[in-house]
């Protein structure tokens, strides 16, 4: 199914009943979640103790964000002392201009970008191609993603949805020809495609995995090497961060390091891990002339201070999407274009606002499940059930108001919580205590859509107990 069956003008609901009504798409996820999942438990069995470093990358990042602005005036000082130029956008549209002004004062008509869920966050692509600059993904699973005209599902894994057949189907409308379905031949066709624009680029664009405020250095981390080619091959380098991202130091970056592979891969330790500081110096061959450092905040300063702002202890490992039961069921697009599982149902209220995105704090069983894969321990069930508090309270119309209002006084005293029991009694007795099945009439026969009203029982608990 092309991504693009998802309108995301519509509900949550909509959305959500358009994966429902695919079988191959929700097989694929869970198949690819299954398997993640496993990597992550096995990889964790490999430490002393595993909890004990779950409760320091936890301390680290909570401390990080207790002290951002402290940690993000050492990373910018630090990054232009190495010849670097730093940028805070205050939002999407100050990022993204700054971004295609680089590009534009670059002669760029060519941007390869590695992957970044910022540059998504901020539709970086879309902008580009309006000031008719190319922006080529060059993660694979992007790059398919791209081709095919879609959205990453997976903040780890892009293009977890798509089927080998699906992925050879967009290659081969790329090539011009059919390609084989052989995973290794339509490997190296990207590949050539891709050597291609990293020769040719005069801009690299790649995310920030995490920053090291004492050094002014960014570490991306990758399994193809593509951010290495993005951020050395073009003279240009452009590399964007949300502000959150920042550690304080070398030490606590790699008990962040170690927790961020294994559970988003299942590996002690990724393939690539880069780590930049500016431009290339004086003497070396290779890296670009000019770096910049784009540190987004898009909503995240609202959530320092708050209730949530454990949601920005996150380091985007996306575990918690692989044991999520309604991720497994769903993917990625039933939520958002960018964030998606239970991370993104409790950022996305956060960033756009609980009118926009609010409803999608609803789009979890609060199972707990995230919390226990989270490497950093953000009680995400406890973030979605205030997020749903805050919606309610602000999206409940007056009818809501006025039925709990009216529940609430009616068992608000024993005589009458008593009187309601007695009542209950009664239809028990005259339904033989049999499930109702449906409610009739909505809004309450919305309820019963997906679920069975259980009956009333013969007897209530006080008429058992003699009361
Ligand atoms: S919330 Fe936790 S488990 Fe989910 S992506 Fe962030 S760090 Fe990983």
């Amino acid at each position: 199914m092309a991504d693009n069956h998802y309108d995301y003008s519509e509900g949550f609901g909509a959305r959500a009943a358009v994966s429902l009504a695919d079988p191959k798409l929700r097989k694929s996820i869970a198949t690819a979640v299954d398997i993640q999942a496993r990597n992550r438990i096995n990889a964790l069995t490999s430490l002393a103790d595993a909890e004990a470093l779950r409760e320091l990358g936890s301390q680290i990042r909570a401390s990080a964000i207790a002290r951002l602005d402290e940690h993000l005036e050492r990373l910018a000082e630090n990054w232009e002392a190495a010849g670097g130029t730093v940028f805070f956008a205050a939002d999407a549209a100050e990022a993204g201009a700054y971004i295609v002004g680089v590009a534009e004062k670059a002669g760029a008509t060519t941007v390869v970008k590695s992957k970044s869920m910022a540059s998504e966050e901020i539709g970086l692509n879309t902008v580009l191609g309006e000031a008719g600059i190319e922006a080529v993904e060059t993660d694979l699973g992007e790059y398919i993603v791209q081709q095919g005209g879609g959205h990453p599902s997976h903040i780890v894994a892009p293009a977890i949805h798509k089927s080998k057949e699906d992925v050879a189907g967009i290659l081969s409308a790329v090539a011009g020809k059919e390609l084989p379905l052989d995973t290794l031949e339509l490997m190296k066709f990207a590949r050539g495609v891709l050597r291609e624009k990293f020769l040719t680029a005069e801009v690299g664009v790649s995310g920030v995995n995490h920053a090291v405020a004492e050094s002014g250095a960014i570490c991306i981390v990758t399994n193809e090497g593509n951010a290495r080619m993005c951020t050395s091959m073009p003279p240009v380098h452009v590399a964007i961060m949300g502000m959150e991202r920042v550690v304080g130091t070398w030490d606590e970056l790699a008990v962040i390091l170690s927790l961020l592979a294994r559970s988003a891969t299942g590996q002690k330790l990724s393939q690539y891990t880069s780590l930049i500081n500016g431009p290339k110096r004086a003497g070396e061959i290779d890296g670009p002339t000019e770096s910049h450092l784009v540190i987004l905040d898009n909503g995240r300063s609202n959530i320092l201070g708050t209730r949530y702002q454990a949601a920005l202890h996150c380091i985007r490992c996306g575990a918690c999407l692989n044991v999520c039961p309604v991720y497994r069921q769903l993917g990625g697009h039933a939520y958002d274009p960018v964030y998606s599982g239970p991370i993104g149902a409790v950022l996305l209220p956060l960033i756009k606002g609980t009118a926009e995105a609010g409803e999608l704090a609803h789009a979890s069983t609060l199972c707990g499940a995230c919390y226990e894969a989270c490497p950093v321990k953000i009680p995400l069930h406890d973030l979605l059930l205030r997020l749903r508090q805050d919606y309610a309270e602000e999206g409940a119309g007056r009818l809501e108001h006025a039925a709990y209002s009216a529940w609430s006084h009616a068992w608000a005293t024993p005589g009458r919580f008593k009187a309601f029991g007695r009542i209950g009694g009664l239809l028990g007795r005259a339904t033989g205590g049999r499930s109702l099945g449906r409610l009739p009439l909505p809004p309450l026969s919305r309820w019963t859509r997906g679920r069975t009203l259980p009956g009333f029982p013969r007897a209530t608990f006080r008429d058992k107990r003699g009361r």
